[in-house]
């Protein structure tokens, strides 16, 4: 796994206790967490305020992506290694729990090709699969 040093060195942004805590627990987690679960585990360490601009500038630095859950709230998770700056390229099978109600990345699944009518150019396709995760169907 990678270090969260040379996560933050490979994208350009110097390491600060703030956004290390941060990434340590996106990179822990096995699915994606939004602004409040970060904020509730980093309370006390972290503010409010300080874990939005390391969202948004790990967004702006690919090292996060963010994922829509049902009620349109951000989640974010790790980015793959591809993802350079504002190019990501996160073509993977999101899948929504609709017990827990998170959101993983299936980086395994295959992704779907589209074919388009012609005239029509694709700028980004998300696919997000909903049902039971693992961890519910076995509890
Ligand atoms: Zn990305
Ligand atoms: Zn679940
Ligand atoms: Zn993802």
């Amino acid at each position: 796994m990678e270090s969260v040093t040379l996560i933050l060195r490979d994208a350009g942004m110097r390491r600060t206790g703030p956004r290390q805590a941060v990434l340590e627990h996106l990179m822990e987690s096995d699915y994606a967490l939004s602004h409040q679960e970060l904020e509730n585990r980093l309370e006390g360490r972290v503010d409010r305020v300080t874990i939005y601009r390391i969202l948004a500038a790990f967004e702006d630095h690919g090292i996060v992506h963010r994922v829509m859950d049902a009620g349109g709230h951000p989640q974010y998770a790790l980015c793959s290694s591809s993802c350079k700056g504002h190019h990501h390229h996160d073509e993977h099978v999101h899948f929504q729990c609709n017990v827990c109600g998170n959101t993983y990345c299936l980086d395994e699944v295959a992704f779907p090709r589209i074919s388009l009518p012609s005239g029509f150019v694709l700028s980004a396709l998300d696919v997000t699969a909903r049902g039971t995760c693992g961890r519910c169907q076995a509890a």
